[in-house]
């Protein structure tokens, strides 16, 4: 054992790991990043084929991102947002306005335009925000007395408690119940799985969605309207826009999202947009010619009151997020001092220039058209290698959203029937990716395939084949 992996055995307690599993086998040590290489303490590669637990979007030590934070290092690494302004922090704040406001449909129906950022530190205190201040703004302008959320089945928005509060999985979450408010849960799409068999019996293909009645979308509009009939509306919609992805990588049909958000604007309720693993262009380019695709939501037309995002952020350099809103919420908030409007929130790392610094130079190259242009490609390159895992009969459905891609592994194909959860199926898949130089986690049963935009042709190839190959392991 290596000494350093001692230290960890003995001191070291890891995020969602049993730590008795962990304790039985020797850790990977990784000491060094080039691009999608990573590089263990013993000097073995491996390829990050889930851009380090999906924060990685150009991959490890790009020379851009690394110029621009030693430069703002030499300046200044910290100061506090909490009476005080720095330079990398405003200029992020007004190029995320530009971002999220360049590319919103112009028919984006009903909401006011993205126009504020709050800083804060990683995904969940990103949605801790917009609960927040979705919460007090239904309290103050909408005369709701104890405002109500409605998030989807299968929904992780994070870890922390509020964040939790609006989770429906039940593996993380049920623990927690008596710490948690109530937040209520409605179906989400899984047309993998559709309880109404809309889903064709064999292999799926696009053609799926064809019979479908849209019932997932009327239980999210039944729900919100039956809300409203009883006088108790909801004051916000919570919702991870085209695919979900703790949930097992689900992607929502084309035309959900702009049906559900229609719903909840008609029915009062505020749209809360989680995409902490969506945004900075995972969810791929609908067209180049109509923008770099940056945000989810706006394939769908949506324009929502809280947008938030942090894993990408930074490029997946820094632990930095952001929370998106409206002038009418930013409003609410406004008043003399005395009149206690203020929204009394925030962390000690708020507005970070170190974050900023990296979270701006990662936004100017995903704008640039080299990187429009590669993840287009990348986005093929993956459709046609993930195309040849279909015939694993352990293989039940392939799913890819733009450039995050799930494989539901199944015990049969042909029915649908899934591994139980104990047997660790996913887990194990993951350990013979790892012994074949291929890094991933997976969620369940589902492998998860989301490799950084660097990623060149011959390395996806070997993330396949290693995927490939694990699978047909047995
Ligand atoms: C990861 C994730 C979060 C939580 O972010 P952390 O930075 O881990 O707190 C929230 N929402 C979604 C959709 C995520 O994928």
């Amino acid at each position: 054992m290596h000494p350093v992996a001692t230290l960890d055995h003995r001191y070291v307690w890891h995020p969602f790991t049993q730590m008795r599993d962990w304790l039985r086998r020797e850790p990977i040590l990784l000491a060094e990043g080039r691009g999608a290489v990573l590089r263990d303490i013993r000097g073995r590669e491996y390829l990050d084929a889930n851009s380090s637990i999906w924060t990685q979007l150009h991959g490890h030590g790009h020379p851009a991102i690394n110029r621009a934070l030693a430069r703002q290092m030499g300046k200044l690494s910290h100061c506090s947002a909490l009476g005080f302004a720095n330079e990398p922090a405003a200029r992020l704040a007004a190029g995320l306005v530009q971002a999220a406001s360049a590319e919103a449909p112009a028919r984006g129906r009903g909401g006011a335009r993205l126009a504020k950022v709050f800083f804060s530190d990683n995904g969940s205190t990103a949605m801790e925000v917009g609960l927040k201040l979705a919460y007090e703004y239904a309290r103050r302008v909408k005369r709701i007395a104890r405002p109500r959320f409605l998030s989807l089945q299968g929904a992780y928005h994070g870890d922390t408690v509020g964040a939790v509060s609006l989770g429906h999985i039940d593996l993380f979450h049920k623990a927690y119940g008596g710490l948690l408010f109530k937040s209520d849960r409605v179906m989400a799409p899984y047309c993998y799985r559709c309880p109404f068999n809309r889903a064709r019996p064999e292999r799926a293909d696009a053609r799926e969605y064809r019979v479908c009645g849209w019932e997932c979308v009327s239980a999210v509009e039944g729900k919100l309207s039956r809300a409203r009939k009883l006088g108790r509306p909801y004051a916000g919609f919570v919702v991870e826009p085209l695919m979900q992805g703790a949930a097992g990588m689900i992607p929502q049909p084309e035309g959900w999202l702009r049906k559900v958000a229609g719903a909840a604007r008609q029915a009062g309720a505020l749209i809360l947009a989680d995409e902490v693993m969506t945004g900075f262009g995972r969810t791929g380019i609908p067209s180049p010619s109509r923008g770099a695709g940056l945000f989810a939501c706006h394939r769908e037309g949506v324009v929502p009151d809280f947008l938030a995002l942090a894993k990408g952020l930074t490029g997946g350099y820094l632990p930095m997020a952001a929370t998106l809103t409206t002038e009418p919420v930013f409003e609410a908030f406004l008043g003399e001092y005395s009149e206690f409007k203020t929204f009394f929130h925030g962390h000690s790392f708020t507005g970070n220039p170190l974050g900023a610094a990296a979270s701006l130079a990662s936004l100017d190259l995903l704008l640039t058209p080299g990187s429009v242009r590669a993840r287009a490609r990348l986005e093929r390159w993956m459709r046609a290698d993930l195309a040849t895992l279909w015939d694993l009969p352990q293989v039940g459905d392939v799913r890819q959203v733009g450039l995050v891609a799930g494989v539901e592994l199944v015990r049969d194909w042909r029915r649908r029937t899934p591994f139980d959860l104990a047997e660790r199926r996913g887990i194990r898949v993951c350990e013979r990716m790892a012994s074949r130089g291929v890094l991933t986690r997976p969620i369940g049963n589902v492998i998860v395939l989301m490799p950084p935009y660097c990623t060149t042709r011959a390395q996806l190839r070997r993330m396949v084949e290693a995927l490939r190959e694990s699978i047909a392991e047995g």
